[in-house]
């Protein structure tokens, strides 16, 4: 199973990495391995790196694959730690087998990198920061739903039986769930159905997050939106 990677591979791989550090990661203070040592990689960047091929669709990696990938650099190597210390210690989401393997299936002694858009779950720098930017947030809308207006802990404006919980929902549903694009909406006006549209940070809708509403939306409607795309894509036939 174990494959070698060439030098290009590599610094590619690790600037990828790197994109989606600077983008989801460096924020809660995970740490990122540097490339390079004195010459050498670092052991922490060729793990981190092998455990990434293939991203997204990351496959669980055995600790004996990684010590023989990393004996092709350090041949001396006989036993790698770097995946559990770059997950716990250092907050990348890479889990292990037989212990916190709530995500996917493994064995023991077996690795998967789970995602880069996430540190690891128990990361510390991870929750406090995450708990707090959740709750400055929710201050800032007044503990209120930034759609229908309904505060926390007391009963729905539209429902008197529901009392309100302030949930996170996205501005943009098809972007992530990460800060930027949070807003707190109660349980009644986070539904599935919201998922259509992108919000803004008054909780106002401001565009379409899915074509489908075009298909919902009256004749009349549907022939101005058809004519609009026709002339901006200059009547190109979409089947070709
Ligand atoms: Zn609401």
């Amino acid at each position: 199973m174990e494959r070698s990677l060439s030098e290009k591979e590599i610094k590619e791989s690790y600037e990828m990495i790197q994109s989606y550090y600077d983008k989801y990661l460096k924020r809660y203070g995970v740490k990122l391995p540097r490339l390079k040592g004195t010459k050498e990689f670092t052991k922490d960047a060729l793990v981190l790196i092998y455990l990434a091929q293939g991203y997204p669709k990351t496959r669980s990696v055995t600790k004996g694959e990684l010590t023989e990938f990393i004996r092709s650099f350090y041949p001396s190597t006989n036993d790698v730690q770097q995946a559990m210390h770059l997950g716990a210690q250092k907050g990348w989401f890479i889990v292990a087998g037989g212990r916190d393997n709530r995500d996917v299936d493994l064995q023991r002694g077996e690795y998967q990198l789970i995602t880069l858009e996430k540190p690891y779950p128990a990361f510390h720098g991870h929750r406090v920061e995450e708990t707090d930017i959740w709750e400055s947030l929710k201050e800032q809308y007044g503990y209120r739903c930034v759609t229908c207006g309904s505060e926390e802990g007391k009963p729905n404006i539209h429902y008197p039986n529901t009392i309100t919980k302030l949930q996170k929902s996205h501005k943009d549903p098809n972007r992530p769930l990460t800060p930027g694009n949070i807003i707190p909406q109660c349980q009644k006006c986070n539904r599935a159905d919201r998922n259509n549209w992108v919000y803004n940070e008054t909780g106002r809708v401001i565009k379409l997050a899915n074509p489908i509403v075009i298909k919902r939306s009256d004749k009349e409607i549907r022939w101005k939106v058809y004519r609009l795309l026709y002339k901006e894509f200059e009547g190109r036939n979409p089947l070709k």
